[in-house]
């Protein structure tokens, strides 16, 4: 099978559904977007622990190793966190890309974030359950007080204009806020999405415009390249001095375009520009809910208590990003990464236990206190990618390169992924770009990895 497309997106979660989004407002045709799983879910395929004998075998295997980082949880599924912060302290960010960096990454997460509530509240098919904006509330203990203000300050010096400083007695009235912690930081824009349906949307309102084919559950895209149109099955279709894009699949699929977006989250790891880059971390999902919660109880469009218990809350994560969580549907859903084990098997049973005991104890007062070890709950971990400075890696190696990449976040990617995917049109030369989009741009180019072989062979 051969086909000549302008643009070939791998990927379809919020990267390469906003990319198609965006290219289809711009006015481009024939953009195809192929991915091994389905939109906004990633691949269900389970990966197996080959590390395992065969009598272990049973139960090694890693549900959701495909699972993209765009997929939420099946229950409690309203939320993926759309925030504006750095996926370390300001000072840790500030140290590494200069204040300069620092007020270039908050443009964007702010910017991203408006983007996607904006697109959401369009698109979403049921914009009030999918779309809750709350915001966030970042939250220390006593002794981090002193540390956690001089961030505060950094914060605003930086920025974040409209972000407040919450004491203790605020905390205390804040719906669904753990008694635990001593002050906060509120950020009034924040959001939480379901961005799963987020992404399928992107797609269906991408499709209805008419230029993009979505093909899901294709074979996987094992390398991406830049050829020269001599070397094209159809060399006519392109100018003679032109390069071609070429991507091709497991089943041997070629498929030939003006332009290549790989937005496949930290799925990919057969790009060598992306090797050393871009790093695959785990993140765990736990859903606890209160076990006096029942169906009746629940009103899916309140935001308001019930029998003492929080049905939806804002977003919380604690100073140094130990833990992240909300409350959605009378559950805490609460988060946390894996750094560590990249494509090793992870422990997940563990980590999310861990999580649940966390959860009950900042809890203590609201959750009765469990007669055994463990605490129900449900559970799902999936991959996303994360580069050493923390920022995405966007853009293509050299200007004869055909590969733009999209990929490549934090924890937090969505509202980073969410603006650096406007950028795809301008960046494939469609539409021009905007003075302040070459400024934000710069912080999140592939091309500041230098010393890459690619980045240095477009130097020449
Ligand atoms: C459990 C978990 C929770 C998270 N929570 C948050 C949160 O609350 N807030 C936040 O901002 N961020 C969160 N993240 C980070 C998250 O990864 C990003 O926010 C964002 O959703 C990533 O989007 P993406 O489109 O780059 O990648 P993904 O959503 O991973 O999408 C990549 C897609 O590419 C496809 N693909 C990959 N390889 C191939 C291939 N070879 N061929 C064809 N298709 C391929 C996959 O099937 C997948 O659909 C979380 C991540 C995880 C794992």
């Amino acid at each position: 099978v051969m086909s000549v497309d302008n643009v070939v997106i791998v990927g379809a979660g919020v990267a390469g559904a906003s990319a198609a989004y965006h290219l289809s407002f711009a006015g481009v045709k024939n953009v195809v977007v192929l991915d091994c799983g389905t939109a906004g879910h990633g691949s269900l395929t389970p990966v197996k622990d080959c590390t395992k004998t065969e009598e272990q075998e049973e139960g090694s295997v890693f549900q959701f190793a495909h699972r993209s980082g765009s997929a939420v949880m099946p229950s409690a599924s309203t939320i993926k966190m759309i925030v504006r912060l750095f996926a370390s302290s300001a000072t840790d960010f500030i140290e590494h890309h200069g204040i300069e960096g620092a007020k270039k990454y908050i443009k964007i997460t702010t910017s991203g974030l408006e983007t996607e509530k904006e697109i959401a509240s369009s698109i979403l098919p049921n914009a009030a359950e999918q779309l809750r904006a709350f915001g966030s509330l970042y939250l220390a203990y006593e002794k981090d007080e002193a540390e956690f203000r001089k961030e505060f300050d950094i914060l605003k010096e930086i920025g974040c204009d409209d972000i407040e400083w919450w004491e203790k007695d605020q905390l205390l009235i804040t719906p669904g806020c753990s008694k635990k912690f001593h002050c906060g930081i509120f950020f009034p824009k924040d959001a939480i999405i379901n961005s799963s349906v987020y992404s399928a949307a992107l797609l269906s309102a991408a499709t209805a415009m008419g230029a993009v084919r979505v093909v899901e559950n294709c074979s996987p895209v094992v390398s991406v390249s830049t050829i020269p149109a001599s070397q094209a099955t159809c060399p006519s279709s392109f100018g003679e001095d032109e390069t071609v894009g070429l991507t091709v699949l497991q089943d041997g699929t070629r498929m030939e375009s003006r332009h290549i977006v790989l937005a496949t989250g930290g799925l990919f790891t057969n790009d060598p520009n992306l090797s050393g880059i871009v790093r695959p971390c785990w993140s765990y999902l736990v859903s606890v809910p209160h076990p006096e919660t029942t169906e009746e109880t629940l009103d899916a469009n309140s935001a308001t208590f019930s029998d003492g218990v929080p049905k939806f809350s804002m977003n919380f994560f604690s100073w140094g990003f130990t833990h992240d969580w909300s409350w959605t549907e009378g559950a805490v859903r609460i988060s946390g990464e894996d750094h560590f084990s990249a494509l090793k098997p992870p422990r997940a049973p563990q980590r999310c236990q861990n999580l649940a005991h966390w959860t009950q104890e900042a809890y203590g007062d609201v959750f009765p206190t469990p007669e055994a070890e463990t605490v129900p709950y449900e559970w799902q971990y999936g991959v996303y990618s994360e580069t050493p400075d923390s920022v995405p890696v966007v853009g293509r190696t050299s200007d004869s390169s055909k590969v733009c990449y999209l990929l490549g976040c934090n924890a937090w990617g969505q509202a980073v992924l969410s603006y650096t995917a406007t950028l795809v049109p301008g960046l494939l030369g469609y539409t021009p770009m905007t003075e302040e989009q070459s400024d934000l741009f710069e912080l999140v180019s592939v091309r500041r990895f230098a010393l890459l072989p690619s980045v240095l062979e477009g130097c020449k």
